[in-house]
């Protein structure tokens, strides 16, 4: 294998298997914590992780990093385990932060008689006060040559419950002059009378983020322990941590860090989707112009799709913002492959093909995909009658304009060849029909020479005695700003685009819709791709638009 095909954690894995690490050791995990629902951002951690686990044969954890009880909920747990298997990746096991209370606990008791840890009173401000700055050495707590006897004591009393939050903290005995301010004795424990989503109101002390996370890893014996960026400065404290506790005749998990995902036009921090929930500028967590792998799949992406985002978004070790149209390039490159084409007008103008019969009724054969030679074919109604898209037609057209004028010819999707004949205006003058004539001779697979002629234009259009209404929601960025939460001076919430959201009350479609299905993909010629949405019910039908047929924002 040539190694610049390897990303560098990859690397990092085949120099440690070279150095003698066996390969069956590898483990890995995925550690959310469920206070929100899951991103575009971590799709990447997912993807790298079970990425590592299928690449390796290597079981990957789905570790639920719950030590907040202030912020976390059964429902986020459900809603990440769904959007993991929905993308397509299996854990090895489900594990939780939690079902590690008792063994942390126990461990920070060693700490404490091993003199390494102390319990500390002072006020949060009096502490920050002593930490110092990075160019000067903090000051001890007067606590902290407190006896191992009085350490265990107050300790035991924290978990008992007898203080009120706040009140003590326990800290790791570390150094006051590191230049590493998260070595200057940081806290492992605080109070929280809090109930939690899984242990209720078991503890009322719980560990801190930094004091549960290696030692889960290690108590799950994750070999390589894969995070953001913003804890490279925290791997001091994890390697400190395992040093306290480790045996060495099991495994030391690894931290090593890469860069977070972030995407043009969108936040993507939970406590600002959050806010956009809380706030209402949308519906919800899988808003279909959120972020969010909820979202995502009900605007009507796929797994394959964001995998693949994922895929060529690579992983770095320096923070970069991926263009949010790669990640539309990958869906759009994704459903031209496996959407069904079907006809849909959104703005209808009605056409009178004046020359057909007016009681005929032809089900026309419909390539379903002509990507996929597999696809197979369903009948669509055509009539007299018909909507087209009220843009499709000009009165008075440049020669640039290849689409029906007065007078001149455009094929209909799998169908005939027409010519403009006249129009009706209302009183204000609005068109309201056009009329034209048909070459009858020229039905598309007919096998005529007429069939063969090729026009210029071709128009997607639906029978108006058979089509069927629906709504349909398209979709704009969410935010005008290409980076919202990038500025010192505003804050994101100033760059929400006001119409980001377009509502089409009545469009008409064709019949064979009226059979979708949730997990169904469509291409509407001419128009984009579309997926049923989750509102949608049987007599109100409901589509949202994925993305466009062509990126409109390229410039
Ligand atoms: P947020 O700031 O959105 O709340 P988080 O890092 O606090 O993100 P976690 O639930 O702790 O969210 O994340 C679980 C895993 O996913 C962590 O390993 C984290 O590093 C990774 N992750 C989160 N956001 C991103 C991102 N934007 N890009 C890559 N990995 C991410
Ligand atoms: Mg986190
Ligand atoms: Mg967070």
């Amino acid at each position: 294998e040539a190694s610049e095909s390897l990303n560098f954690l990859e690397q990092i894995i085949e120099e440690d298997l070279a150095a003698g690490l066996p390969k069956e050791k590898l483990r890995f995990r995925f550690p959310p914590e469920p206070n929100g629902y899951l991103h575009i951002g971590h799709a990447a951690s997912i993807c790298l992780n079970f990425g590592l686990g299928e690449k390796y044969k290597a079981p990957v954890n789905l570790r639920f990093d719950d030590t907040n009880p202030a912020k976390e909920e059964q429902e986020y747990v459900d809603a990440i385990k769904h959007d993991i298997s929905w993308l397509g990746f299996q854990w090895a096991e489900e594990c939780y932060s939690s079902d590690y209370f008792q063994q942390l606990y126990d461990w920070a008791v060693q700490l404490i008689k091993n003199d390494k840890a102390y319990v500390d009173g002072q006020s949060a401000a009096a502490m920050a006060e002593q930490k110092g700055t990075p160019t000067t050495p903090g000051v001890a707590s007067p606590h902290r040559d407190q006896s191992v006897e009085m350490n265990l004591d107050l300790f035991e009393r924290m978990k008992n419950g007898e203080f009120e939050p706040g009140k003590y903290v326990l800290r790791a005995k570390i150094d006051m002059a590191s230049s590493n301010m998260l070595m200057r004795d940081p806290i492992l424990y605080r109070i929280l009378n809090k109930a939690h989503h899984r242990t209720g109101n078991d503890w009322c002390i719980y560990p801190m983020y930094d004091w549960a996370h290696g030692e889960s890893d290690y108590i799950e014996q994750v070999s390589h322990s894969l995070c953001t960026l913003e804890f490279k400065m925290h791997r001091e404290l994890y390697d400190w941590f395992l040093d306290q506790i480790y045996d060495p005749s099991l495994l030391r998990p690894k931290q090593r860090e890469f860069a977070r995902r972030n995407m043009s036009y969108t936040v993507m921090s939970k406590r600002k989707l959050l806010q956009l929930v809380q706030d209402k500028v949308v519906s919800g967590w899988n808003d279909p112009r959120m972020p969010t792998i909820s979202g995502l799949r009900r605007r009507g992406y796929t797994p394959e799709s964001i995998r693949k985002f994922s895929e060529v978004s690579g992983i770095s070790k320096r923070d970069s913002v991926t263009d949010v149209s790669l990640l539309e390039f990958c869906i759009r490159e994704d459903l031209n492959k496996t959407a069904t084409r079907v006809m849909g007008v959104l703005d209808p103008v009605k056409l009178v093909i004046s020359n057909y019969p007016a009681d005929k009724v032809e089900m026309l054969a419909m390539e379903n995909n002509p990507e996929d030679p597999n696809s197979g074919t369903h009948e669509v109604p055509f009539s007299r009658e018909l909507y087209i898209e009220r843009e499709d037609f000009k009165e008075e057209a440049g020669n640039k304009f290849f689409r029906l004028t007065l007078g001149n010819e455009v094929r209909l999707k799998s169908a005939y060849i027409i010519k403009g004949e006249s129009m009706v205006k209302d009183a204000s003058g609005k068109i309201t029909e056009i009329h034209c004539t048909a070459e009858l001779d020229s039905r598309s697979g007919s096998g005529t020479e007429a069939s063969q002629r090729r026009v210029k234009g071709t128009l997607h259009w639906v029978s108006i005695a058979h089509a069927i209404k629906a709504e349909v929601r398209e979709y704009d960025r969410l935010f005008l700003e290409e980076a919202p939460d990038a500025h010192e001076d505003k804050d994101f919430m100033e760059f929400i685009n006001p119409n980001s959201l377009r509502v089409i009350k009545e469009a008409y479609l064709e019949p064979f819709l009226a059979g979708a299905t949730l997990d169904d993909k469509f291409q509407f010629q001419r128009l984009g791709y579309f997926t049923l949405d989750t509102d949608s019910t049987s007599d109100h039908l409901v589509f949202n638009k994925t993305v466009g047929l062509r990126d409109s924002w390229a410039k």
